[in-house]
Formats: C-alpha cells, structure tokens, sequence
C-alpha cells in the first residue's frame, strides 16, 4: 500500500509541471519559448519577428514613462507581444487585452498594443515589486489596483466601462484626499493604501 502511494505520488510529481503548463496558461509566460514565441532581447519576445521593433519601442516607452511618471521598478518584467488571436490564446487571453503575472512578466495580445495598455501593465508589476505580489492581489483592493493602473497609465478611454470608470474615480479621488501613493515615489517609503476594510467602508463598491 504504502509503495502504491509512492508510486502514485511520484507520478503526480512528474505530472505536475506538464499539467501546469497544460492547464495554467499564465505559467506559460515564464518559459515562452515553449509557447511558440521567440525571445529577441533580454525582456521582448514575439510571435511576428518582423513586430519586434514595434514591440520595442511600446515597451521602451512604456518602462520609461512608468519610471518618471509613477515610480522605478527594480527590475522591468519581460514582455511578450502576440500578434496573432491564435497567440494571444495561447496565453489565455480571450476577452482581455494583456495582463500581467506577479513580477514574472507582462503578456500583450494582439488587440493589445497601444501605449496606454503597456504602461498599464507595467504598473501592475510596479504595485507587485512594491507591495509583493501576493499582498498586493490579497490585501489591497481592486479598486486601489485597478484605478491606479487606469489613471497613471493616462488611459485615454472616457469613459471606460461603469465598473472600471468606478475604480479610477474611486482612485482619482483617493489620490485627491490622500495625495500620490507615496511608495511607488522614488523614495521607496511603506506604501500609504488602504486596506480592504476601509476601502469597502469608504467606497462600498467592492
Ligand atoms: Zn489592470
């Protein structure tokens, strides 16, 4: 019996990446490679080399506008531009236009490219260096996330859909009270946010 369990165990053990990498498309951001997309520098990989400048530049302009505008990252995530539907599926995008995984990297799909939603992303891995990812998906609310990304990535959409318009009205008015989050400063200071509680309290949005 107890030989049987270990049998079973390390099978799921050998299992478990392939199952990972099957089922959790976001791990695929972490060996892109394998995915069909090719790396051409040290933080873009595409799926169209010919894009690749392209890709760049919205990066670059999206690291450097993030840096001065909202705070410095350590250390800017890899970023994988899809310029294909098939691709972005491939990823797990399917209404969504990008995401980003903890301090892993940023995924762009195809309806994706667009300066707004590239530093958009980059603020979610900003909030992510600086508060931990798992605290700051957990703890802080989405709301605060969500309308922070919204507002400092000058997203030119007005209104955006009800709900995403809440948060970064929510966050624009949070700022107005508050003044900017002072951890994502250069300064590298605690971050001043709310916490769930009272942002449910104050905003009962949530
Ligand atoms: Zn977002």
């Amino acid at each position: 019996m107890r030989r049987k369990f270990k049998h079973i165990a390390f099978i799921i053990l050998l299992l478990s990446p392939l199952a990972a990498w099957a089922f959790v498309k976001p791990v695929r951001v972490l060996a892109p490679e394998l995915a069909g997309v090719t790396c051409l520098s040290a933080h873009i990989c595409v799926d169209d080399a010919s894009r690749f400048v392209e890709a760049t530049r919205l990066y670059d302009e999206g690291v450097s506008f993030v840096q001065s505008q909202v705070g410095t990252m350590q250390s800017p995530p890899r970023a994988i531009f899809c310029s294909t539907a098939e691709c972005s599926r491939t990823f797990g995008l399917t209404q969504a236009m990008a995401y980003n995984v903890g301090t892993f990297g940023v995924v762009i799909g195809d309806r994706g490219w667009r300066s707004y939603l590239v530093r958009h992303e980059l603020i979610h891995h900003l909030q992510n260096e600086r508060l931990g990812s798992l605290n700051a998906v957990l703890l802080k609310p989405v709301w605060f996330r969500e309308g922070m990304a919204y507002s400092l990535s000058e997203d030119p959409r007005r209104p955006l859909p009800p709900r995403l318009d809440g948060y970064r009205a929510d966050f624009e008015s949070w700022v107005q009270a508050n003044g900017p989050p002072t951890a994502l400063d250069r300064s590298g200071s605690p971050m001043k946010t709310p916490s769930r509680g009272a942002a449910t309290a104050n905003v009962g949005r949530i």
